[in-house]
């Protein structure tokens, strides 16, 4: 089996998901017409397996779709999953139901993973000031007790910071009943701020802050929808969650969202008209990220599948090519029905 991409010879990322085909971490199949690719990274073509090495391969990822793979997005002749740390292009429609709000769940689960690490290494780097401390007696035991006790919230808190910097907006408005002018939403003051469902079509969340002069917040105080109020909300949602959250609770988050039916309901449900985030019950609140990054990431996507698909086109038509010339028929047909369960 090949290990470097067939048109540029980068090498394949070899995959642990597949005994049959670990050659590369991105993969593409259509059982019915029994062609099997290693899709490279680099120039994104696509490398055709040999096809007396596709048949357990072939078998191998169907099973594989079957039982465990995850639907990020599909068109009429081509869907893309994900089965583990394996990026699967399966040519035809998978019968699967999309679990939209799947994908940005694993972002949680991972930041709350890093978190972790975050926190050890500060543990790491307090321990290690402590023990320089401790050799030229220059530290007390109080000051040891502190530096330990605080040093993985100050590393953690340093890394949120380099990530989100100190505000969730800047700009310069003026709140239409008193005047007074909004140049910044500070992230320490997130708690006050009142996410609400988007106005327009498409929209996910509007941003609204109470006017700190006049106390208004229907005509006056600041207003953020639109695009605006997506970007915003989503910068709030994740500082919020810095740390992440544990796969149970993003299960429980997208039960959330599955009893819903939408991420655009789910929202309706746990903001209603508009409340503080400082209110939101944790479940509720990392169910909302969920849906608001959900619909962002849904329509980068379907920009990747428009290239997939195009990519599929070119590549199906040079396999018939080379299998139609290369292989005796009767090898092919038997792979073709065998995968495809054809009797
Ligand atoms: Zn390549
Ligand atoms: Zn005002």
């Amino acid at each position: 089996m090949f290990t470097h991409c067939l048109v540029c010879h980068t090498p394949f990322p070899p995959n642990e998901e597949l005994e049959y085909f670990s050659v590369s971490t991105r993969v593409a199949y259509d059982a019915e017409r029994g062609r099997l690719w290693a899709i490279c990274r680099s120039c994104k073509r696509w490398s055709l397996a040999p096809i007396e090495e596709r048949w357990e391969a072939l078998e191998e990822l169907e099973k594989a779709v079957k039982d465990r793979a995850k639907l990020l997005s599909q068109t009429d002749n081509v869907a893309l999953l994900r089965v583990g740390e394996l990026d699967v292009v399966r040519v035809g429609r998978a019968n699967l139901t999309e679990e939209a709000w799947w994908r940005y769940g694993r972002e949680l689960t991972q930041r709350a993973a890093k978190h972790k690490k975050l926190a050890f290494i500060g543990t790491a780097a307090a321990g290690a000031a402590i023990m320089g401390g401790w050799a030229p007696g220059g530290i007390s035991w109080l000051g040891a007790w502190l530096l330990w006790d605080n040093a993985p919230e100050q590393v953690t808190e340093a890394a949120r910071w380099l990530r989100f910097g100190g505000s969730a907006w800047r700009g310069n408005r003026s709140c239409s009943r008193c005047g007074h002018v909004f140049r910044t939403i500070a992230y320490r003051d997130r708690g006050q701020v009142i996410l609400s469902p988007g106005t327009g079509a498409g929209d996910a969340l509007s941003v609204t802050q109470r006017c700190p002069l006049c106390g208004d917040l229907g005509d006056g105080g600041l207003h953020l929808r639109g695009k605006e109020g997506e970007y915003v909300s989503r910068r709030l949602l994740a500082y919020h969650h810095h740390r992440g959250a544990s796969e149970q609770r993003v299960r429980s988050a997208t039960r959330l969202i599955e009893e819903a039916g939408s991420p655009e309901d789910l929202t309706r449900i746990v903001i209603k008209e508009g409340r503080r985030l400082g209110d939101l019950q944790r479940t509720g609140a990392i169910a909302l990220e969920i849906a608001a990054n959900d619909t962002v990431e849904q329509r980068l996507l379907e920009l990747e599948l428009a290239q997939v698909e195009a990519h599929w086109r070119e590549e199906e038509e040079l396999a018939s090519i080379i299998d139609g010339e290369l292989t005796p028929l009767p090898l092919m047909e038997s792979i073709r029905r065998k995968v495809a369960g054809i009797r």
